[in-house]
């Protein structure tokens, strides 16, 4: 497989085939991200593509596909058709194909462009959303506000596609934690995608934000802050149709799975009891975190 620099994909794609359809990240500017730090953001070639959908075709009976890197999405339309075609020509039983898909990329495509993608098998869109707070969305240089992220929320839930969302605990720092974590809850609610999932932020070396670290210009809540953020997202996200929340990231010191609204109580119960304790013992031990 011919794969360039730092591929990644989301955990529930662990089984996927995953197939890299560009390089880098076309914003590349989030102050917390060190990922695409120093690549330069282009498409591949398609033949080259196509190499590799023959390829790993060869290998698995693949039920799912992903489109790798950073934001597939802001390809034209009739190209991510054409890739998407060729995956199911050679992959008759692929049953869905996920994208990243950054705020702006998904306002940019039409409500018949993203139908046209669902009907050839785009099944699920993966948008980083990390705060629901405008300072702290403006900080990070996230490139969209609340507003534009509801608006591309709603369109891909309208097409049909599923919504998979993610948020970052910490993203506020200590002195924002508390309104990045509420603001964060309420928009969640708003949105009240198919899937959100809370990470947590790694402070990584070739970022901003480690430099704002080091210049003592950001400091990260400490373990049981962090929970408490988990909490009050939970809280105060009021969703109008099924979610299902997660924490299980390997970032995360405490994983949780649960069904929005239904299990909004239990969660919150066990999130609390775990902070009344202040047991570091039932918090995943800090070598075992990673991205
Ligand atoms: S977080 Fe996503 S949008 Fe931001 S720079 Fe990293 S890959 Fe790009």
């Amino acid at each position: 497989m011919d794969y360039v620099g730092h591929v990644i994909r989301p955990p529930s794609e662990a089984y996927s085939m995953i197939i890299q359809v560009t390089v880098g990240c076309s914003h590349n500017q989030c102050t917390f991200c060190g990922t695409y730090k120093g690549q330069n953001f282009y498409i591949k070639n398609l033949d080259q593509i196509k190499r590799d959908i023959d390829e790993a075709s060869s290998y698995y009976r693949y039920k799912k596909a992903f489109l790798a890197d950073g934001d597939v999405l802001i390809l034209p339309t009739a190209t991510i058709l054409e890739i998407m075609n060729y995956i199911k020509k050679k992959n008759p039983h692929i049953e869905r194909i996920g994208v990243y898909g950054n705020t702006k990329a998904i306002l940019k495509k039409t409500p018949e462009e993203l139908k046209q993608l669902r009907n050839v098998g785009l099944g699920i869109i993966y948008q980083g959303i990390e705060s629901g707070n405008v300072q702290v969305l403006r900080k990070i240089k996230k490139g969209a506000l609340p507003g534009h992220q509801l608006k591309a929320a709603e369109k891909v839930k309208n097409s049909g596609i599923l919504l998979s969302q993610t948020v970052l605990l910490g993203l506020g720092g200590i002195d924002m934690s508390i309104p990045h974590a509420i603001d964060t809850g309420k928009h969640l609610g708003n949105m009240s995608p198919d899937y959100a999932s809370a990470l947590t932020v790694m402070l990584l070396p070739n970022t901003e934000l480690y430099r704002d670290f080091q210049k003592g210009n950001f400091a990260l809540p400490d373990k049981f802050s962090l929970l408490r953020e988990l909490k009050l997202i939970i809280e105060h996200m009021d969703v109008h149709s099924k979610c299902m929340f997660t924490s299980n990231h390997a970032s995360n010191y405490l994983p949780i799975k649960a069904t929005l609204p239904d299990q909004k109580n239990d969660v919150l119960d066990l999130i609390n009891r775990v902070i009344e304790s202040g047991d570091e013992n039932l918090l995943k031990p800090e070598h075992l975190r990673a991205l």
